[in-house]
C-alpha cells in the first residue's frame, strides 16, 4: 500500500516536538494508544454525481429519488434544491411543491457504487485502516500512517483534493482523536469543509454544540433534554450521571460519555469485519411503514454491492431500529445457507420490518440493515460459477428491480441508465 503522505515534505522529523507542544498534547497517554482518525463524506453525493456528469444541471436544484407521482421519496438533494427546503426523506410530491422548477432524475446506484470504488481508492493510498459506513462515507484510521495530529490535518486536505481533482466531487472531512468526533467535525460545515478537532481543544470543540449533534440524538430525546434543561453538549456534560440513566438506560452513559467526547471504538476495515451493515438516521422521524420500506430498500443494496465487492456472503440478516424515544431493538434472522444476493437479503430484512417491530410502535428515527456470519469463501465459488448458479443470480437481480420499481420508479428499462433505481442514505 504506497503512503503518499511519506512523499510530503510539509511536516520534517524535527518539527515534531515543536508541533506536539503547539497542538497541546500534554496528556500522559502515550502516542500509540492515541487514535487520530478521519471521517470522509462527499457532499450531496447521489445529486453531486449527476451534476458532474451532465453539466447543463449546474446551478440548477437537482433532485435525486422517487418520482412524485409514484409516492417516492427525496434520495438526495443538490445545494441548489436545498435553498427551496428539499432535503433527503421528503415525499417527492412535497420536494414538487416546494420546487416545482427542480430536474428529477432516478438514483443509478449500480453507477453511485462504482464511482464509490474510486473514492475508496483514494482512501487507500494513505491507509489500508477504512472503515467505510455507506458509499460516499468512511472513517480512516491514519494513527498508524504517523503520529503526528498535524500530519493527519494534512492528509484530510490531500484527501478533499484528490477527490476534487480526479473525480471532480466534492468532500467535507473532519479530523480528530475519534470516530464520534471525527463525524461530527465532517458534519459541521458542509459542504467543502475541512473540520479540525485538536486533541486538546476536544471539549472546547464540544461544549457550544447543541446535544442533537450527538449520535441517535433525535426530536424525542431532544424533548426529554429540554424537561432537563440541557440544550448544549456543554450542560450535559455537567449534568450527573445518576440523571442521565434514569432517563435513557444504559444509553445514558453512553452519551455522557460522547459528551466528554470519549469514544473508544476501532477503526475495522471492511475486510476484517465481522458484519457489514450500513444505516441512515433520517432528517424527521417516519411513521409511514412504506417509506421505511423504501429506505430498506437503499440499505439493503449497498450491503449486497459491499458485499459482493469483496467476495463475501453472509448468513443472518439484522435490523436495527431506533425510535423516536430514543429505545433501540434488533431484530435478526439465519438464513439457510449463506447469500450475498440483493434479492434474498431484501426479503429476510422486509419480513423482520413488517412482522418483527412492536404493534403500534413510534416513528422511527434510525433504521439499520447489517448481515454478519461472513466469509469470504464466496470469492471463490464466484469464479467458477456455472451456468445455472449465473442464472439463478441474473433471475435475483430481476426480482431486486422490480422491488426497487414498486418502491421508487415506475420504468425501470433494465440495462439502460435508469437501472438500479433506490433512495439513499444521506
Ligand atoms: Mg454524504
Amino acid at each position: 500500500m504506497p503512503n503518499h503522505f511519506d512523499n510530503q515534505p510539509h511536516f520534517p522529523g524535527q518539527a515534531t516536538n515543536f508541533l506536539k507542544r503547539d497542538l497541546g498534547e500534554t496528556t500522559d497517554k502515550p502516542d500509540e494508544e492515541r487514535q487520530v482518525i478521519i471521517h470522509a463524506d462527499l457532499d450531496a453525493f447521489y445529486a453531486s454525481v449527476e451534476e458532474r456528469d451532465r453539466p447543463e444541471l449546474v446551478g440548477k436544484p437537482v433532485i435525486v429519488g422517487g418520482s412524485p407521482e409514484k409516492r417516492g421519496v427525496v434520495c438526495a438533494a443538490n445545494y441548489v434544491a436545498r435553498k427551496y427546503g428539499v432535503h433527503s426523506a421528503m415525499p417527492a410530491v412535497t420536494a414538487r411543491r416546494l420546487c416545482p422548477q427542480g430536474i428529477y432524475l432516478p438514483p443509478r446506484i449500480d453507477y453511485y457504487a462504482e464511482v464509490s470504488r474510486k473514492i475508496r481508492d483514494i482512501f487507500e493510498r494513505f491507509t489500508p485502516l477504512v472503515e467505510p459506513l455507506s458509499l460516499d462515507e468512511a472513517f480512516l484510521d491514519v494513527t498508524g500512517t504517523e503520529h503526528l495530529f498535524g500530519q493527519a490535518v494534512e492528509i484530510g486536505r490531500q484527501i478533499k483534493q484528490a477527490i476534487r481533482t480526479e473525480l471532480r466531487l466534492v468532500a467535507s472531512v473532519g479530523v480528530a482523536p475519534n470516530k464520534f468526533l471525527a463525524k461530527i467535525a465532517s458534519d459541521l460545515k458542509k459542504p467543502d469543509a475541512l473540520v479540525i478537532v485538536e486533541p486538546a481543544k476536544v471539549q472546547e470543540f464540544l461544549d457550544p454544540l447543541p446535544v442533537e449533534r450527538l449520535w441517535g440524538v433525535g426530536k424525542q430525546s431532544s424533548k426529554v433534554f429540554e424537561r432537563l434543561g440541557i440544550r448544549t453538549i456543554a450542560q450535559l456534560r455537567q449534568c450527573p450521571l445518576d440523571i442521565l440513566r434514569a432517563r435513557f438506560g444504559s444509553n445514558g452513559e453512553h452519551l455522557w460519555d460522547l459528551a466528554h467526547g470519549r469514544d473508544g471504538r476501532a477503526v475495522v476495515p471492511e475486510r476484517e469485519a465481522k458484519s457489514i451493515s450500513n444505516e441512515t438516521t433520517f432528517e424527521r422521524d417516519i411513521s409511514d411503514m412504506d417509506v421505511l420500506r423504501a429506505w430498506l430498500v437503499d440499505l439493503v443494496d449497498q450491503v449486497g454491492c459491499r458485499l459482493r465487492r469483496h467476495g463475501m456472503r453472509g448468513r443472518t440478516v439484522q435490523l436495527k431500529v431506533r425510535f423516536a424515544d430514543f429505545s433501540l431493538i434488533t431484530r435478526s434472522c439465519t438464513l439457510p445457507e449463506p447469500t450475498d444476493i440483493t434479492d434474498e437479503l431484501w426479503r429476510a430484512a422486509d419480513e423482520l420490518l413488517c412482522q418483527r417491530l412492536p404493534a403500534g410502535h413510534l416513528p422511527v428515527r434510525l433504521l439499520g440493515m447489517g448481515l454478519s456470519g461472513l466469509d469470504d469463501t464466496g470469492l471463490a465459488q464466484g469464479m467458477l460459477f456455472d451456468g445455472e448458479d449465473r442464472e439463478k443470480h441474473e433471475r435475483a437481480d430481476d426480482v431486486a428491480d422490480q422491488i426497487k420499481e414498486r418502491f421508487w420508479v415506475g420504468a425501470i428499462r433494465r440495462g439502460s441508465s435508469l437501472r438500479g433505481e433506490s433512495p439513499r442514505t444521506p
